[in-house]
């Protein structure tokens, strides 16, 4: 409530302040979270009686606060499926800046809630590129198992895999992959894989099976709600107040941070603004949630004394999205599983690593389609804008060409070897390149530059970055594995240091 005083706020319940609130706990500080989206365990069910909709059919639930939906691939065989909805405290925040939209989950759990849960760590020899500053020994030895235990992170049943129709398309992508000489890999998830073989035995609802991904999965998915934060709440320390957005962050009078949260109902309306002073304050907003907090902190005299580097050093991890249109004696199977097994690398060669995505729309699409990682060498800031009392974000779409070309250097290769095209009518206006948006939003508070080397922020004793924020702008591979294990090894040093 209004005037409260607690030892530690956590603004954000992604995978950064997942961590950080669980071992904060354990070490026995009481934790308070705030998170401006929903917490969708309690949240009424909608009218298919279930509470998160299928990835075919997105409604109020499905966006936040907008009131078109805004689908990755947002035509089918040349015809727009964008449509009107609702504004709502939805699932799902596709985030527009100037050069790009940035996706990303909204509601206690973050990304976990919407992401397609590949759970993957990044090659030891590429680590030094992705967190020059962090010892590798220590990551890979403590940080990055303790981060896939936590996170419950699974393999496939190689032999389920060959068998079943779900994953067809995934068997068609290896195929393909592997006849134009490229390393097809197995990617690790954190959806329960015993689920999904139950989803197709018929024994259990089908989730992952039922077209359900990017607006929530009713079940199977270990979700930080079920993981980091079930685990927290169970300590009996931790509290977490949703629909409360932090506005604002600035030193108290006698010590500590007075925090300004925002209470909003599900319009989005402001529907109380409370004041709270916090001993300490981790930020672990998101990249971008993070990111416009410091600079705008910064530029309005709240943090003035917070470094130059606050807000810079953005990356997208190089998303981009691709389809390929296949032969009619190539089918990927009209069901997909939502969650994707299985990955194309030619990081070293080629600076690409392609997820083989679904497309799971229920009929046979004779569609490859895929979300590369690449290597892209730009980088944009964020800045506060005075007029609009806005951020902004400096990225520009044409920096994406980068990433094309590295994508390229596999699906050229694979369509020269199939004698295959590219799809052009999946993202409306002919274009064979969704390069207009990004999952994986990374940097903004970088590690050992906008703070030490374990996220503690210049300029200020007992502010945090915790989050995605931290990582300057790729990984190589899927991001959260990295995240939660960056956050292991900060909040144990953060807690035998600062807190002793
Ligand atoms: P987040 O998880 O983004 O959490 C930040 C939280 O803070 C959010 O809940 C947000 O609502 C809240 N917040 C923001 N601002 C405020 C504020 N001012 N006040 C209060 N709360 C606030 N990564 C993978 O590794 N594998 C995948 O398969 C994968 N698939 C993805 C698919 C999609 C569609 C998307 C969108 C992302 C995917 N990602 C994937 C990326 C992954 O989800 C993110 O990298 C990860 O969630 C980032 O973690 P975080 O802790 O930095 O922040």
């Amino acid at each position: 409530g209004d005037g409260a005083k607690v030892p530690v706020l956590v603004i954000g319940t992604g995978y950064g302040g997942s961590v950080a609130a669980l071992r904060l706990a354990q070490a026995g500080v009481d934790v308070h979270m705030v998170e401006m989206g929903q917490d969708w365990a309690t949240v009424a069910p909608g009218p298919d009686g279930k509470i998160h909709p299928k990835v075919t059919s997105p409604d109020y639930r499905s966006f936040w606060m907008r009131t078109r939906t805004k689908q990755p691939v947002s035509n089918f065989l040349g015809f727009p499926i964008d449509k009107d909805v609702p504004k709502h405290a939805g699932i799902l925040d596709a985030e527009d800046f100037a050069g790009i939209s940035v996706y990303q989950g909204r509601g206690v759990g973050g990304g976990s809630l919407v992401n397609g849960g590949m759970a993957v760590t990044p090659k030891r020899e590429n680590f030094g590129d992705v967190l020059p500053s962090v010892n590798a020994e220590e990551m890979y030895a403590t940080y990055y198992p303790r981060a896939n235990a936590g996170l419950g992170v699974g393999q496939i049943d190689p032999d389920w895999f060959e068998r079943t129709a779900y994953y067809q398309y995934s068997r068609v992508g290896r195929k393909h992959a592997e006849r134009s000489g490229f390393d097809w890999t197995f990617v690790p998830d954190v959806y329960d894989w015993d689920y999904m073989e139950a989803e197709d035995a018929g024994s259990v609802p089908k989730s992952a099976l039922g077209q359900e991904i990017l607006y929530g999965n009713n079940h199977g998915k270990k979700t930080l709600p079920k993981t980091y934060l079930a685990e927290a709440s169970a300590t009996g320390k931790v509290a977490i107040s949703a629909l409360h957005r932090a506005a604002s962050v600035t030193p108290a009078a006698d010590g500590g941070y007075q925090v300004v949260l925002e209470q909003i109902n599900t319009d989005g309306d402001i529907v109380a603004t409370k004041t709270v002073t916090a001993g300490k304050v981790f930020f672990a907003a998101g990249s971008v949630g993070t990111s416009k907090l410091l600079v705008k902190m910064k530029a309005t005299g709240a943090l003035p004394g917070l470094n130059s580097e606050v807000g810079q050093g953005w990356g997208e991890n190089g998303n981009v999205m691709v389809g390929r249109a296949n032969h009619m004696w190539d089918p990927t199977g009209p069901e997909q599983s939502t969650i994707p097994c299985s990955g194309i690398d030619n990081w070293d060669a080629g600076g690409a690593f392609a997820e083989v995505a679904p497309l799971p729309t229920g009929i046979e699409t004779y569609a490859s389609l895929y979300l590369s990682i690449t290597k892209n060498p730009h980088r944009g800031t964020f800045t506060y804008n005075s007029a609009s009392d806005a951020v902004d974000l400096s990225w520009q779409t044409a920096w994406k060409q980068d990433s094309i070309t590295m994508a390229k250097t596999i699906f050229d290769k694979i369509n020269s070897t199939e004698g295959t095209i590219y799809r052009t009518d999946l993202f409306g206006g002919y274009k064979i390149w969704n390069d207009q948006l990004t999952y994986h939003p990374l940097g903004g508070a970088v590690l050992d530059r906008a703070t030490d080397n374990y996220g503690r922020l210049h300029g200020y004793d007992g502010l945090y970055v915790i989050d995605g924020g931290l990582i300057p702008g790729n990984t190589s591979v899927n991001p959260f594995v990295t995240i939660t294990a960056l956050a292991e090894r900060n909040i144990e040093e953060i807690i035998a240091t600062d807190l002793a």
